[in-house]
């Protein structure tokens, strides 16, 4: 399908770029969002910190590959051809698994590196890549996942070190809109008193039990933008679905999508820069004013 390439108002191609630490990220957390900005001729591009190594798949999703990283990378293509993503850029860090487990302290672990040292790389692809938009993690990691909150802070940083001529070696960007996606709080407060009827741990959630979604849904983060992806809710599903060793079709099919399409018909952003005025109106577009 042939696209118009929409413009910014200063004549650029308008680019959004989604960071992220494992393949699925994109998918599970802002996938509606990254979609929809996709179909309507952005080009979307994403970052990935790493291959998802510490990822558990049953063997019959390994066989054919030599490793969880090269089936978890195949997955993430094909996520990204669903989602109609302009590019995928693998960083070659090691997925750090959840806290305290012994994959923390690998040499290449992503959330063991220097802030700094993952940003250099984030800020010269910016530079390279041209986006107004960049999105990635709120300050928790939407659910505490070191590896997230890892990616949160070397975003944060290459986000405006990008325009810092001292730093870096391509020539600057200066990115207009920095974006971190949240939880659907709603969401949240109503599966943590559901998923007990269903006999289910909201503080052991996820396919290896180590999301606390009691713990989560203890924070609650500001919402400056929101977007309505109802209308790209089956490519998400695609999308997901190609995540398939980690869940990705029960994901787009069972209680949990039940669940998410009651509650969670939107992606929701809090706006890091530029700051929102006081009783600035909630966004209906990550690209208004650009
Ligand atoms: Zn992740």
């Amino acid at each position: 399908m042939t696209q118009n390439i929409q413009l910014s108002q200063s004549g650029q191609p308008r680019v959004l770029l989604a960071v992220t630490a494992h393949p699925d990220d994109e998918s599970f957390g802002m996938g509606g969002t990254l979609a929809l900005y996709a179909r309507r001729g952005v080009a979307v591009h994403l970052i990935c910190a790493t291959r998802g190594e510490v990822g558990e798949a049953r063997e019959e999703f390994i066989r054919g590959y030599d490793s969880v990283a090269e089936l978890r990378e195949a997955e993430l293509a094909c996520a990204a051809k669903a989602l109609g993503l302009a590019g995928v850029h693998l960083l070659n860090y090691r997925d750090s698994g959840m806290a305290n487990t012994a994959d923390n302290t690998h040499p290449r672990a992503l959330a063991a590196q220097p802030v700094g040292v993952v940003a250099d790389e984030i800020l010269e692809l910016i530079r390279l890549l041209k986006p107004q938009v960049v999105a990635t993690f709120d300050p928790i990691g939407g659910y505490h996942h070191p590896d997230h909150i890892a990616i949160h802070r070397a975003t944060l940083e290459a986000f405006h070190a990008a325009g810092n001529p001292a730093r870096g070696k391509r020539p600057i960007w200066r990115p207009n809109k920095l974006y971190f996606h949240t939880m659907p709080h709603g969401y949240l407060r109503m599966a943590v008193k559901i998923l007990p009827l269903f006999g289910k741990d909201p503080r052991k959630f996820g396919s290896n039990g180590d999301i606390d979604l009691t713990a989560i849904a203890a924070t609650r983060f500001p919402t400056h933008a929101a977007i309505d992806t109802r209308s790209v809710r089956q490519i998400q599903d695609a999308a997901a679905a190609c995540h398939a060793s980690q869940g990705g079709r029960e994901m787009a099919h069972g209680l949990r999508a039940w669940l998410s399409r009651l509650f969670n018909m939107r992606d929701t952003f809090m706006r890091e820069f530029p700051k929102p005025a006081a009783g600035e109106a909630i966004e209906k577009d990550l690209f208004a004013g650009i």
